[in-house]
């Protein structure tokens, strides 16, 4: 089990621009936007990173991945997107509570840095 500012931020404790919640997961835009969309798709349970997931955990993740495509098309970003997940240090993950990253809104280049 993990605490962190996202835990925080589905306690309502800190405020965040919520764009999609459901039972099992939350949307909310990054408050360091790397592109004109930037969204963060989070399960509530405090998965720390996805090197932590397990079997049990399978419906959960297409849940995630479910959720990331309707908030996609909720942003209309309908010429695409990229999904990313940092895991660990050397992926740059900075949160320790799983997350999808949801990028678009403008041309991304490859490969990323
Ligand atoms: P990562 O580097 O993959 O762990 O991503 C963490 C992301 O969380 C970064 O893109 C941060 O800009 C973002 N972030 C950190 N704190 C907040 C916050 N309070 N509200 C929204 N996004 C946040």
């Amino acid at each position: 089990m993990t605490d962190t500012i996202f835990g925080k931020i589905i306690r309502r404790e800190i405020p965040a621009d919520i764009v999609y919640e459901d039972e099992f997961a939350l949307a909310f835009r990054d408050v360091t936007p790397q592109a004109p969309v930037h969204i963060l798709v989070i399960p509530k349970q405090p998965i720390a990173m996805l090197e932590q997931v397990e079997d049990g955990d399978r419906q959960l993740l297409g849940h995630l991945l479910l959720t990331v495509k309707k908030v996609a098309a909720q942003e209309n970003l309908a010429k695409g997107y990229r999904v990313v997940v940092n895991n660990g240090e050397h992926g740059g993950q900075t949160v320790f509570h799983l997350h999808l990253h949801l990028l678009g809104d403008r041309q991304l280049g490859w490969p990323p840095g």
